[in-house]
């Protein structure tokens, strides 16, 4: 994954402050903070002062989840025209001023990072209620990616729009993808461009996957 860390502006609250429109309630924080690159698992660490992670931000389907030294907890969908990722670190600042989670240093967070798997993953990501319709679909995840030669190598299947971390078959590439971006549109095949990079070119690619040859 290539994502550059984000440096935040840095918002801070004047004691007795009021909001305004520039700077509604629910952005304010009392200290600064940064969006670091995501992991593997497409968390982004939250980081303050000397690389101090507060908490680590995902989103869930349309939700945005933090996982801190308390635990893991669901904080909703963000308000139109904020960034999950904007709502959930001002949420993790806010708690961490109010004494509520501790920090830890980044370094230990990384190391303690998943890494991909070479053996298989279970059918379903841990997330993912093993009813029917999920089964269903996770089996028909499974095929199209053996047909389009990509293998999940972190976890089960996580539903059409969550990411899904999958190795290329083709090249040493791995990252996340969209199931939903890999089975087409309409029955079709997705781009030949696969992945960032460009894989190993579209001919080799129509050569190597019998899909694209019909
Ligand atoms: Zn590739």
């Amino acid at each position: 994954m290539t994502t550059q860390l984000l440096e935040r502006p840095v918002v801070l609250t004047a004691p007795g402050a009021e909001p305004d429109d520039q700077h509604p309630a629910a952005l304010k924080t009392v200290m600064p903070y940064r969006i670091g690159t995501p992991d593997m698992a497409s968390r982004y660490p939250v980081i303050i002062g000397q690389d101090l992670v507060i908490g680590r931000a995902h989103r869930w389907h349309r939700d945005w989840w933090v996982e801190t030294s308390v635990g893991e907890s669901n904080i909703g969908r963000p308000e139109d025209g904020v960034p999950g990722v904007e709502k959930a670190a001002a949420h993790l600042a806010q708690e961490y001023a109010a004494g509520l989670i501790t920090a830890v240093p980044l370094e230990q967070i990384r190391a303690e990072e998943p890494r991909p798997l070479t053996g298989p993953v279970p059918l379903l990501h841990l997330r993912m209620p093993a009813n029917d319709r999920n089964v269903k679909s996770a089996l028909t995840a499974f095929a199209g990616l053996a047909n389009l030669r990509w293998r999940a190598v972190l976890t089960g299947f996580p539903g059409s729009d969550n990411h899904w971390v999958l190795a290329c078959e083709l090249c040493p590439w791995v990252g996340p993808k969209f199931w939903s971006h890999l089975r087409g549109r309409n029955g079709g095949l997705p781009s030949l461009h696969r992945h960032e990079g460009g894989c190993v070119g579209p001919d080799r690619v129509r050569e190597l996957i019998p899909a694209y040859q019909k």
